[in-house]
């Protein structure tokens, strides 16, 4: 059993260790330094002196203080990142590999902490915290392997004196800013691909979940990541606009890679046109989902409990909206009402039967609230749930909503929460239509078992990432990203990596 002093002496900075914490982290051992407060910046924990307060987002309780960095820290850990960046970007490919490999199976080592990290800070169930931190890792293995692939190319020349080569070489400086709905993969997804690049970081973890990326700053340390190749400045919500401004405008940083809003996305875009930065921008989603007549019904109701309902309906490829056709309208929606009934409960993320935990904080609960009385307001019928659960706070029961049409506002804007509006239509340039109304397109899903309506409506979805027959699509592999307002790149795959590499030309001439 860890000792309050150990933890103590583990945990440097402004920050005391409240009981949740303390009670959180007793039997964790050595494992125990996982939980930082301090920002990490050139290989050190640096003591700041303001802290924030991280919460549970289930009872509100304090779960710890964090150093709240504001724009002098931001500009100081992004200088340390420059002045890592040359020694890092000209170590071999080779080298860097087996850093990030080393990092990542620290993450596999201390899976079981780093989840409880998560469940603590983000509320999420322990069962898809454990399912994000070995996605989380999966992005440092699978960069550890892309680190030794980044081929150059040479071209044939159009002239007998000349060759011509084409080099990739790192970006520079990565300003990394993301959410708190995944406070781990969301980290790594960037990180893994700058580092197997060459990049150096500077992460601005969301403030709702700062304790994530502070366990992974201890893991990189102990992995041997040299000073100031990953540096972390966590910030309150007072201090994030001035961080944000200092990281996003600063000339020594190369890139930006943000996962957020797109109103915030949109903020940074206009930032990094003042020094013509690069960007990776991974912003709000609205998926359509749907139950096209010939779909197996049941399949389709499986693919839809996940698909809606994993992290209480607070991921960017969540579907937003269901568009079910009228032969199968009924039937689906009498069969996803009952699984939601029998297969769903709410609870506190550490309770085993847990599948939804709390939404984040209570402007995410307004605005489920208010997307439902709006709906209701307009014809829609709440088929189940609709209100507050009774363990109160953040709490809310997965609702699923019939009677839908396309001018309520949970049609029109990503609800973030565990809402289900079923809109019913008649023909197939009907769904497609309606899907593509949106002004984002990140993740689209349909269940179909017409191989010609599924090649036809696959092409036709203007979104980055269609599910077909599956309602779960993010994987290590594959090219994770939007088209129309809900981006700009790719993440992970074989594409990711191109995110923070320059194309260099050489001609060699006079031959
Ligand atoms: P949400 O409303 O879901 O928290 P945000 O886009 O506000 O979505 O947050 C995603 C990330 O963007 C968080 O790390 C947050 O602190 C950060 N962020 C929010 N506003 C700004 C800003 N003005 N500048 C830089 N980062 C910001």
């Amino acid at each position: 059993m860890a000792s309050l002093g150990r933890l103590r002496a583990a945990l440097p900075g402004p920050c005391s260790l409240p009981a949740p914490l303390r009670r959180l982290a007793s039997g964790w051992g050595s494992a125990a330094a996982l939980l930082r407060s301090g920002a990490f910046m050139d290989g050190r924990w640096v003591e700041v002196a303001a802290a924030f307060p991280v919460c549970d987002p289930g009872s509100g309780t304090e779960l710890a203080r964090v150093a709240d960095c504001g724009a002098a820290e931001a500009r100081a850990a992004v200088r340390a990142a420059h002045r890592a960046w040359p020694s890092w970007s000209a170590a071999p490919a080779k080298e860097r590999s087996a850093l990030l490999r080393k990092w990542y199976h620290l993450m596999i080592e201390n899976k079981d902490d780093l989840a409880k990290i998560i469940t603590a800070e983000n509320g999420k169930p322990l069962k898809e915290a454990h399912g994000e931190i070995l996605y989380s890792a999966s992005f440092l293995e699978w960069f550890a392997e892309e680190a030794r692939r980044v081929y150059g190319d040479i071209i044939p020349p159009a002239a007998k004196d000349r060759r011509i080569l084409v080099l990739k070489q790192p970006v520079g400086v990565a300003a990394i800013i993301t959410p708190w709905n995944f406070p781990s993969a969301m980290i790594t997804r960037k990180v893994g691909a700058a580092l197997a690049a060459g990049c150096t970081v500077v992460v601005k973890p969301a403030e709702d979940t700062p304790l994530s990326a502070l366990a992974l700053a201890e893991l990189a340390n102990q992995a041997g990541i040299p000073a100031g190749v990953f540096n972390v400045v966590p910030c309150s919500r007072q201090q994030t606009p001035a961080v944000g401004e200092a990281l996003c405008t600063d000339p020594l940083v190369a890139k930006i890679s943000f996962t957020g809003s797109t109103a915030t996305g949109k903020l940074l875009l206009h930032y990094a046109a003042d020094t013509v930065k690069r960007v990776s921008m991974e912003l709000g989603g609205h998926a359509p989902f749907i139950v096209f007549d010939s779909a197996n019904v049941d399949q389709a109701v499986a693919g839809a409990l996940a698909s809606k309902y994993r992290n209480s309906g607070q991921t960017c490829v969540c579907t937003n909206r269901f568009l079910v056709q009228k032969g199968i309208h009924d039937t689906f929606v009498e069969k996803f009402a009952k699984a939601i009934e029998k297969e769903l409960h709410v609870g506190n993320g550490f309770d085993e039967r847990t599948t939804q935990g709390p939404l984040i904080n209570e402007k995410a609960v307004e605005k489920v609230e208010r997307h439902i009385s709006d709906a209701v307001a307009q014809g829609a019928s709440i088929v189940t749930g609709g209100k507050r659960h009774s363990l109160g706070k953040n709490f809310f029961e997965p609702t699923l909503l019939s009677n839908v049409t396309t001018n309520m506002l949970c049609t029109q804007e990503e609800t973030f929460g565990p809402v289900a509006p079923v809109i019913k239509f008649d023909t197939e340039a009907e769904a497609v239509a309606i899907a593509n109304s949106a002004n984002v397109g990140l993740a689209g899903y349909f269940y179909s078992q017409d191989p010609g309506q599924i090649w036809r409506v696959a092409e036709q979805l203007e979104v980055g990432m269609v599910g077909v027959n599956e309602g779960l699509l993010s994987a290590v592999e594959c090219p994770f990203g939007g088209v129309k307002q809900s981006g700009l790149g790719r993440e992970g795959s074989k594409y990711g990596i191109d995110e923070y590499l320059e194309v260099k030309y050489v001609c060699f001439g006079g031959l």
